[in-house]
């Protein structure tokens, strides 16, 4: 089967995916039109909490490469699915769990930490340890719930003794995050410590200059700023942090994005 006919294929098994799903989840039926509300940032009236997706159905782009891009949650099953029992590289034979990601398919605000933990691990899911929960004390005080946005890592496998994933390892999972943010389409990144931040800009810089700025990975906003668990580790350094969330609640209002909930 050549590239397009099975490109065609996996729309296809997307889209029936996606009925199924919305079907069970009382979304109702996929819209027709496949475009997606999301080329400007000039105000477009209030979005609370969600993207406001008009005519969110599958986006198929032709510079995606490989992978159809299909957005959302349909795009980022596929995604999954090309994932897989993956052993792409040495990191998978450690793993108890592949740590894929979670939270809201459509949501305009990413948070991208370096990789798994031993408590990610064991659970499957990124940032439920004691890092995870000031995450989410923090994802809360901007006025969002976990649900609400999206969380993932820069590699989906445990680092052995959570050192800092190596350069094959990165080339071989960062594609997964590339179509995982292309599935997503946010508005806004928020690059968890030195390691994801240095990663996705390809920057070396350490993390306390580089936080605090507003960058720019494959045209969406990114904002670096410090890893939960080294927030833990120095508590003095969470005022600065939480300055990097305010700067990123306002360049999101600039958006007319705007979280379900008052920030704190
Ligand atoms: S870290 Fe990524 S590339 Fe490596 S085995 Fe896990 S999922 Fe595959």
């Amino acid at each position: 089967m050549d590239d397009s006919r099975e490109q065609l294929r996996r729309i296809v098994a997307g889209l029936r995916t996606n009925l199924a799903l919305r079907g069970r989840s009382g979304l109702g039926g996929v819209p027709l039109a496949p475009t997606r509300r999301r080329q400007s940032i000039a105000p477009e009236g209030p979005a609370r909490g969600r993207v406001v997706v008009a005519g969110g159905g599958p986006a198929v782009s032709a510079d995606d490469g490989p992978s159809p891009r299909v957005g959302g949650l349909v795009g980022l099953r596929l995604v999954r699915e090309e994932l897989g029992d993956c052993q792409r590289c040495k990191l998978s034979r450690g793993r108890k769990n592949l740590v894929y990601g979670v939270g809201n398919p459509d949501a305009h605000l990413v948070f991208v930490g370096e990789g798994p933990g031993a408590d990610e691990d064991e659970q499957g899911e990124p940032f439920v340890g004691k890092a995870g929960q000031l995450l989410t004390k923090m994802i809360e005080a901007m006025g969002y719930g976990r649900a609400d946005v999206y969380i993932c890592n820069v590699v989906k496998c445990r680092p052995p003794g959570n050192r800092n994933p190596e350069p094959d390892e990165i080339a071989a999972c960062e594609p997964f995050l590339k179509k995982q943010l292309g599935a997503i389409r946010p508005r806004m990144i928020v690059a968890l410590g030195k390691f994801a931040a240095q990663c996705l800009l390809r920057d070396d810089t350490p993390i306390g200059r580089l936080r605090g700025n507003f960058r720019s990975y494959e045209g969406i906003a990114l904002m670096p700023t410090f890893h939960p668990a080294y927030l833990l580790r120095d508590p003095s350094k969470k005022k600065e942090a939480w300055e990097d969330l305010k700067a990123v609640l306002a360049a999101l209002k600039k958006m007319a994005l705007e979280p379900p909930r008052a920030p704190v």
